[in-house]
């Protein structure tokens, strides 16, 4: 097995760039023997460890991360830890148990950051009121009623919203209708897994910028990095769209590059001229549909472009080009604040299969995969890595089982076709967006 996607990008822009620089974990640079590795520091492996320590505090768990904490998607997403999945097409009878599974998993993980947030007094502006899902076109508002009477059937707490309360809630007049789901929080995502980061307990050893490049499989299995080589009993993959198995498993996912900008923090007029919110967040209830949110630091994120860039952040020409997106979407919603200008600009690579699922695997007797949530993955990750540890090391959770239960993710055909074909899927995401984006 080993890594093709050598070259680990990083650029430190958006959530990152707001907030106080940490100082990144040392790298690896000697030979070691350990039972438990885990490759990659994301919100998966971070709770996996977290999890693995738990389970072993006599044991050492070694943490590898190719990047720096913050650079993978886990320090650039929208920071919405949603408790309830939005299933598009409306409630369907058949998919009880599986709309039921899934909604365990994301309060799994919900429960456990809140735990860990709370435990170890994160501040990474964690704000449980409920998430907005809202609808600015005629698609969308048809979503908006279906994503209702979802919520009425599975009894979910919610708040249905007309267009006049949503400008008052949140002062725009872009959206018609849409609801409130009164579970969920948000976070920003650097803060949250800096801290997640720097509260390690002691027996996880975390080493920054340090690629796996190889693993040799065996008994005990060869880990190469850049500077060192890791002899390992047990190792599990939380390395989202980049796994490193060559064959099946590679061929079943892939990045979709996403990107959004941040304005200054707005002054105190600018802030009133917004609705009786202090802070809040928007889903689109289209696919294509931007991310919207008001930072509790008076910041007003949005993020709508996706593509397939072969598994890679954009550069500096493309950004500038997408900000142009981003701005139109942000004047069509707050056109009196129109002369904000974006202080941040960034994006970032989701791990996507085709068929929408996740990717939770035994792949051989001491290999394991935890990853990939379709631009939904604070909480779900959070929960995937908690339930490998516990795969990993044979405890029968219920967890685990749920998280077994998911589909099996579809087959992806190799190169050039894969390119074509991921490109394909996501430019559907944004069919009927209309003035959703
Ligand atoms: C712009 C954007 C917005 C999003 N918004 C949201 C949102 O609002 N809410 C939500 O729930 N989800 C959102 N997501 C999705 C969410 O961020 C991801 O699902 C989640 O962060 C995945 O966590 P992870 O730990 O599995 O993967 P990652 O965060 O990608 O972490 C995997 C880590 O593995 C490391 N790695 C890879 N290969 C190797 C190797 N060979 N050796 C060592 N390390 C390696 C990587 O460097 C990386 O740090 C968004 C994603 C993006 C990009």
């Amino acid at each position: 097995m080993n890594q093709t996607y050598h070259n680990f990008d990083q650029e430190t822009k958006g959530w990152v760039d707001l907030i106080q620089p940490r100082v990144p974990s040392t790298k690896l640079t000697v030979d070691v023997n350990a039972k438990w590795v885990v490759v990659g520091a994301g919100y998966t492996g971070l709770s996996c460890a977290r999890r693995l320590a738990e389970l072993h505090p006599n044991e050492k768990i070694f943490l590898i991360e190719a990047r720096e904490i913050g650079q993978s998607a886990s320090g650039r997403n929208s920071g919405y830890a949603v408790a309830h999945s939005h299933f598009s097409g409306g409630y369907q009878k058949t998919q009880l148990e599986n709309y039921q599974r899934i909604d365990r998993i994301n309060q799994s993980g919900l429960k456990s950051l809140k735990s860990i947030i709370e435990n170890n007094q994160i501040e990474c502006d964690y704000k449980d009121s409920g998430i907005y899902h809202l609808a600015a076109d005629k698609n969308s508002s048809e979503e908006s009623d279906q994503f209702v009477d979802y919520l009425q059937k599975r009894q979910i707490e919610h708040i249905e919203l007309s267009k006049d309360q949503i400008k008052i809630e949140l002062g725009t007049n872009w959206y018609q209708k849409g609801v409130k789901v009164k579970d969920g929080a948000l976070v920003q995502p650097a803060k949250l897994v800096f801290g997640l980061a720097d509260s390690l307990p002691s027996n996880v050893e975390l080493y920054e910028n340090t690629p796996v490049l190889e693993i040799d499989m065996g008994r005990v299995s060869t880990i190469k990095t850049p500077s060192s080589i890791l002899k390992a009993e047990n190792i599990i993959m939380a390395c989202n769209y980049e796994p490193i198995a060559k064959g099946k498993l590679k061929q079943r996912v892939v990045g979709v590059t996403l990107s959004g900008s941040i304005t200054r923090v707005l002054s105190q007029d600018e802030f009133e001229m917004l609705g009786s919110e202090s802070s809040w967040g928007v889903l689109s209830l289209h696919s294509g549909g931007a991310t919207v949110r008001l930072t509790e630091d008076k910041r007003i994120s949005i993020r709508n472009t996706a593509e397939y860039n072969n598994h890679r952040l954009l550069n500096p020409k493309q950004l500038k080009n997408r900000q142009e997106i981003h701005r139109q979407a942000f004047n069509n919603r707050f056109p009196e604040l129109s002369h904000v200008n974006f202080e941040h600009l960034y994006s970032g690579v989701e791990g996507v299969t085709a068929n929408k699922t996740n990717i939770f695997k035994r792949l051989s007797d001491n290999l394991f995969y935890a990853g990939c949530y379709n631009g939904s993955g604070i909480t779900k990750g959070t929960a995937f890595g908690l339930a490998m540890a516990d795969y990993a090391c044979g405890n029968d959770e219920d967890l685990v089982h749920d998280c077994l239960s998911i589909a099996e993710a579809k087959w992806l055909p190799p190169k050039p076709i894969l390119d074509l074909g991921a490109w394909y899927i996501t430019k559907q995401r944004f069919k009927g967006v209309g003035k959703d984006r």
